[in-house]
């Protein structure tokens, strides 16, 4: 087993691939490699976390695991936040771990639209879904570790009426802590560092972590390598030079936001590159009840319903997040704000995830941070609104007192016969915060290189040895989590250069 963590020294490696980035997409796509037999030298830019040290509370989470301590922000008429994480494993050790199959109909467009993915590469993906189920322990949330929050969602939502359902998602045995987005100390949670990676090194790989790329090596149009410099995690100190040469490919999962800028920084001309940036971004509406939901207690997310994901473009689910995040969604400060934090056990918060229009581009930020442009179009403002009211009639059907929905302009506090003011509420964005973590796009695919990145297969138009294996390559928003998909590309891309 190799990890080598941050060092002074310069280190000079060779394998068959390099994989950079150890999230979704990378860590599976690095596993698939090392299963078929190949040597594979796994790069991330983040640190190794130990469940034992992962941090309770959002600070420490933002601290520790997050890129950029979470102040990623996509650019348009508003500043909305852009949350993703950076340590081994990638986001899959904050998210919720929701597992949902790549809808059929969004398989369809892309076949239709762009040229990829026939029958037998979609039939590919499913089948690479159903194994990925059973090797990630994908479970419905137990009913005991359900929660109130959740199991309030599913009376409302049968009340109003509308479909919902648990959510699955890759854990096994949920404790129902409520504490994925700080990473999963019970170890129920299949996050990519306790499943994929260690066994990419068990199979002989070797996993660099502080360890972020700066270029890909091109000799012409050939990817031949990486080459970075250790980086510190806490004080961010440069260590030593790494160069890792692959004899067979250079695959790219360094996501969204980071995979278009370090193929730019490597010379990779393409003027698509950075182009096609979607995403989910999404709020939530915080009902406030006579008793205590205790919404810390139960899996984080736990319901979820699609009903509406084709039309009008949107999915709804619970997320449970802790008191000191609840204080940033709720205004006023000072006396105020303490006594409002004092319904804190009393609340559930639901959130609506817009399957947006809106389409942006990745940039590379003057200082390497991560810089997007992005603004909503008026279609989605209304999908938003159309949610956020939705949510507020689930909390009433479920019993709540009043709602919270966190509009400038409006209310602090909404009573059951006010929910026509969110219906009505403001279409300019800077009125809402809405936080992004399903992106897609920067490095698209199409069979045609004048309108894709790459091809179905992650192959870069125009290259030899170059894949990219991670969320950039989604061309369309899915209107579901994405992780699922994602690890489904890298297992099918993975597949194909085995077998070149
Ligand atoms: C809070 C939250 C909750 C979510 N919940 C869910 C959920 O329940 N279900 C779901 O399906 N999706 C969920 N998502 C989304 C999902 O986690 C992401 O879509 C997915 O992880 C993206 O995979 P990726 O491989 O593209 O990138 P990531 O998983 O983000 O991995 C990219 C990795 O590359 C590393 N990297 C970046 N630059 C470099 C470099 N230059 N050199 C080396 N390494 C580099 C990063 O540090 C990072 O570790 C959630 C996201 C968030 C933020
Ligand atoms: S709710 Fe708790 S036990 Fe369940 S997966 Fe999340 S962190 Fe782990």
């Amino acid at each position: 087993m190799t990890h080598i963590a941050f060092r002074e020294d310069d280190l000079a490696l060779e394998v068959d691939y390099v994989v950079v980035g150890s999230g979704a997409g990378g860590a599976t796509a690095a596993n698939a490699l090392a299963r078929g037999g190949a040597t594979v030298a796994l790069i991330e830019a983040g640190p190794w976390r130990d469940p034992a040290d992962y941090p309770s509370s959002t600070y420490g989470a933002m601290r520790d695991l997050f890129d950029g301590w979470g102040v990623g922000i996509a650019k348009g008429r508003a500043l909305w936040p852009i949350v993703q994480a950076s340590c081994v494993g990638g986001t899959t050790v904050i998210n919720c771990a929701i597992c949902v199959r790549t809808p059929e109909d969004v398989l369809l467009g892309w076949e239709r639209d762009l040229g990829v993915g026939a029958k037998a590469w979609r039939e590919g993906l499913w089948k690479h879904q159903e194994a990925l189920e059973v090797e990630l322990c994908a479970e419905v949330v137990p009913a005991a570790s359900a929660g109130r929050s959740n199991l309030l969602a599913a009376k409302g939502a049968a009340a109003v009426p509308y479909d919902g359902h648990p959510m699955t998602r890759y854990v096994k045995g949920c404790a129902g802590s409520g504490q994925c987005l700080q990473g999963c100390k019970q170890l129920k949670k299949q996050s990519l560092n306790l499943q994929f990676v260690p066994e990419v090194m068990a199979l002989g790989g070797t996993v660099l972590s502080c360890a972020p790329a700066e270029r890909v090596l091109l000799e012409g149009r050939r990817a031949v390598g990486v080459t970075g410099r250790f980086r510190e995690p806490v004080t961010r100190r440069k260590g030593g030079r790494f160069t890792v040469r692959a004899r067979k490919a250079v695959v790219v999962a360094a996501s969204v936001t980071r995979t278009a800028p370090l193929l730019a920084a490597s010379g990779v001309k393409h003027p698509l590159l950075g182009a096609g940036f979607r995403a989910h971004p999404g709020t939530g509406v915080i009902g406030v009840y006579d008793e205590d939901v205790d919404m810390n207690v139960g899996a984080t997310q736990g319901w979820a319903s699609v009903q509406y994901r084709v039309e009008p473009g949107m999915k709804l689910e619970t997320l449970s997040i802790p008191p000191e995040m609840i204080a940033s969604r709720l205004a006023g400060a000072g006396a105020e704000l303490v006594a409002r934090m004092g319904d804190y056990r009393r609340m559930a918060m639901w959130v609506v995830a817009v399957r947006a229009e809106a389409v942006g581009r990745v940039k590379r930020g003057v200082f390497g941070e991560v810089s997007v442009d992005y603004g909503f179009a008026d279609a989605d403002m209304r999908r938003l609104r159309k949610g956020l009211a939705l949510l507020a009639r689930t909390h009433f059907a479920a019993g709540a007192r009043r709602v919270i929905p966190g509009i400038y302009g409006l209310p602090y506090d909404l009573g059951p016969d006010q929910v026509g003011l969110i219906e009505e509420g403001p279409l300019d964005p800077r009125a809402y915060i809405l936080i992004s973590s399903h992106l897609f796009g920067g490095a698209t695919m199409d069979r045609d290189p004048a309108r894709g990145v790459c091809d179905e297969y992650g192959r870069v138009h125009g290259y030899e040895g170059l894949v990219v294996a991670d969320a950039s390559v989604i061309p369309t928003t899915l209107g579901v989590n994405p992780q699922h998909t994602i690890m489904a590309l890298a297992r099918t891309f993975a597949g194909r250069l085995l077998d070149a």
